[in-house]
């Protein structure tokens, strides 16, 4: 499913993440960039040693990344040119600034990649494993951040959201839906 903003669209595809041939994939990594479980660690696995090289020169030269920040590498063997690690927040019920930091996380990756010239560009749904944040409340802020960003950006050509397993798909099409 698709939904077309100017001249850009938002692709929802079910599947994984690693497999994209797009100029920048985004990792839903943690503030340490040292690798994790879920699709840091296929991105990691994927991608072979030379991102977490690149994580590792600078997690030592800038410390931990903060959440709802992001910084590029290059995607080793990955089918991509680049990595947009960003860290997104642990759930604890919503009231904490969850909301505004995912947020966060979708804007600052996608500022990234216009930086870097991208065309297209594939996000995972940020903070839905480990972390613990609603698929419902999160697809709506993945969503709408993108969307904000297409209707006053025009570089980024397509944005696809890879969605693990059916569940997430039905939720981010029904969300993409009601937009
Ligand atoms: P977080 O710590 O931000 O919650 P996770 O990696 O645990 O990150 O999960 C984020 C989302 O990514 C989850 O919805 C999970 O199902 C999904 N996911 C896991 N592996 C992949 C993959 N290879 N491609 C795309 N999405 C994936």
């Amino acid at each position: 499913m698709e939904k077309k903003i100017n001249n850009s669209i938002i692709k929802l595809i079910q599947g994984n993440i690693t497999k994209e041939e797009v100029d920048a994939i985004v990792n839903a990594a943690n503030s340490s960039l040292m690798g994790g479980g879920g699709v840091d660690g296929a991105i990691h696995r994927a991608g072979g040693p030379a991102i977490l090289a690149e994580c590792k020169e600078i997690r030592n030269s800038q410390g931990k990344l903060s959440t709802g920040q992001a910084v590029a590498t290059t995607a080793g063997n990955l089918k991509a040119k680049y990595v947009i690690h960003t860290v997104g927040p642990v759930y604890k019920g919503g009231h904490k600034r969850e909301p505004e930091l995912l947020a966060s996380c979708y804007q600052k990756s996608l500022m990234i990649a216009k930086e870097k010239g991208c065309k297209n560009i594939a996000f995972p749904s940020i903070s839905t494993g480990v972390y613990g944040y609603p698929m419902d409340k999160a697809a709506k802020i993945a969503l709408s951040t993108i969307a904000k960003f297409l209707e006053e950006n025009s570089s980024i050509f397509e944005i696809r959201m890879v969605l693990f397993g059916e569940e997430a798909f039905n939720v981010f099409q029904k969300t993409l839906q009601e937009l």
